[in-house]
Order: C-alpha cells, then structure tokens, then sequence
C-alpha cells in the first residue's frame, strides 16, 4: 500500500506517520527529514537547499522528484509507502503519477488531516518546548517567523492538491483537531479499507 499524507506544518503528520509505520508495516519517506539528512551530509543537494529551507521556502520540484524517485526503488519500499511532505505543489503531484506509472506502483489513498490555522503555531511552539525538554535538538525553521513563511507556502503551494486528488477520488480527508489517537484511529479506519 502506498499512500500521502497531507497537511500544513503542524498539523501532525509525522506523529501519524510513526504509527501508521508500525500498523500497516510501510516505510516513511519524510522529504523534510531526507533534505535536512542532505544538508547535514553537506551533499550537492543539502547545499543548494539549506539557505531555501532556513527561509521557510519550498525546494525546488526537480530536486525533490529526483530524490523520490530514487528512494522509492530501494528494496525497504517494496512493501509499500508513505509519503510525508510530498507532494507539495501540482508539479510534484503530476510527476509523482508520472513516476509511480512508470515504476509500475500505485497510489492507494491520499490522507488529508484538516486543522484550524490558528492551532498550527502553538502546535510548533509546543514541539520546540517539548524537544528542548527532551534535551533534543530544535528544527532550524521551527521559529514563529519561518513557520509563518512555511505555512504561506502551504497555503499558495500545497492547498491546491486536496483538489488534484479529490478529482481522482482518492482523496480522504480526516478532521486533525481530535485527539491523537482518535486521529489515528480514523487514519486505521481509512487505510484499512484500502489495503
Ligand atoms: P518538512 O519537514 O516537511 O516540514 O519540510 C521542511 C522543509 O523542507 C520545507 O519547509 C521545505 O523547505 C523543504 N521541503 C520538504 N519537502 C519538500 C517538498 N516536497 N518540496 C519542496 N520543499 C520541500
């Protein structure tokens, strides 16, 4: 089974990811986490994404879809995917079907979690206090400031995709402002009908 989340910074994607991980057994692909890994490496890649991603913009398509691209031919996908941040603009949407035809996979469903905008920057402001607490380490654009910037570019960028996949049916959206585990209770619900 492959499948996206979507939904705008905040709205707990990737809280959902680690647990639809164990239950269904599917690798997490998070471009977030791979372009902060290639930033770190110091790669090509890191180096012409780090100042964009500092500023809460979005990367470019084309270094985005070449690092899928590559990532969901590895062995550990074979079982199937979830998509965490990406796709982020109808670009990526349309070379993602591009990619999967090509590859002969399919995309099983899309799960949209819907949050109020006014939730989000608690919710990061949250995240920072509980990492710190943790002795954990916080995100470079974990800042009200470039969280502003990166929910702008939800809004402009991303928004338009619940439309692209509602179109084709495969859209199945959930409301996130329940508690976490009614949130995944309601992901489970939707993932276990598909799979
Ligand atoms: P995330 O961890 O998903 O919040 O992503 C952190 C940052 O990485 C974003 O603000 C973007 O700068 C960049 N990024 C992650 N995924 C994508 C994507 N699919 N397209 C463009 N930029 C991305």
């Amino acid at each position: 089974m492959n499948i996206i989340l979507l939904g705008p910074p905040g709205a707990g994607k990737g809280t959902q990811a680690d647990r639809i991980v164990d239950k269904f057994k599917l690798v997490q692909l998070s471009t977030g986490d791979m372009l902060r890994a290639a930033v770190k490496a110091g790669t090509e890649v890191g180096q012409k994404a780090k100042a964009i991603m500092e500023s809460g913009g979005l990367v470019s398509d084309d270094i985005v879809i070449g690092i899928v691209s590559d990532r969901i031919e590895e062995p550990d996908c074979a079982n199937g995917f979830i998509l965490d941040g990406f796709p982020r603009t109808v670009a990526q949407a349309e070379a993602l079907d591009t990619m999967l035809a090509d590859k002969k996979l399919q995309l099983d469903a899309v799960v949209e979690l819907k949050v109020d905008e006014g939730a989000l920057l608690a919710r990061m402001e949250n995240r920072v206090k509980e990492t710190l607490a943790a002795g954990g380490q916080v995100r470079k654009d974990d800042n009200p400031e470039t969280f502003r910037q990166r929910l702008e570019a939800y809004k402009a960028q991303t928004a338009p995709l619940s439309e692209f996949y509602a179109k084709t049916g495969r859209l199945k959206t959930i409301d996130g402002m329940q508690s976490i585990d009614e949130v995944t209770g309601e992901i489970n619900n939707v993932l276990s009908a598909v799979a």
